[in-house]
């Protein structure tokens, strides 16, 4: 069974409540009910709408592995968080990026003597 991620699910109720239907057949087709984001064949299309509940492969968890075992070396506080899909996964790992960034950053100011407070 197929399970919708929260903000799909949030498209598609709006959809689901907007209630006004096709109105391809006034003009200016496609309409903006067969063109909402929370249009069942929208969502369908759309892998970044579902969450994948499917085992991923041993290889993939190895590498996930490396970048946990990194932030262990270094000391960094972390959360594990599931993620619903790839699109997911690309955000969660750019805001992952742009934290390390930022830590390397004020650990380089520390290094250095740090801002004077
Ligand atoms: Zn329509």
């Amino acid at each position: 069974m197929k399970t919708l991620t929260p903000a799909a699910q949030a498209l598609h109720d709006e959809f689901k409540n907007e209630g006004r239907g096709c109105a391809c057949h006034l003009g200016g087709a496609p309409c903006s009910h067969c063109t909402h984001p929370g249009n069942p064949h929208a969502l369908e299309a759309d892998d970044s709408a579902w969450i994948n509940t499917n085992r991923v492969s041993p290889a993939h968890l190895r590498k996930v592995m490396e970048a946990v075992n990194e932030m262990v070396r270094f000391g960094i506080d972390f959360v594990p968080m599931p993620v619903y899909n790839d699109q997911d996964r690309k955000e969660l790992a750019d805001e992952s990026a742009r934290r390390l960034e930022l830590l390397s950053e004020a650990a380089e100011s520390r290094d250095a003597g740090g801002p004077q407070t």
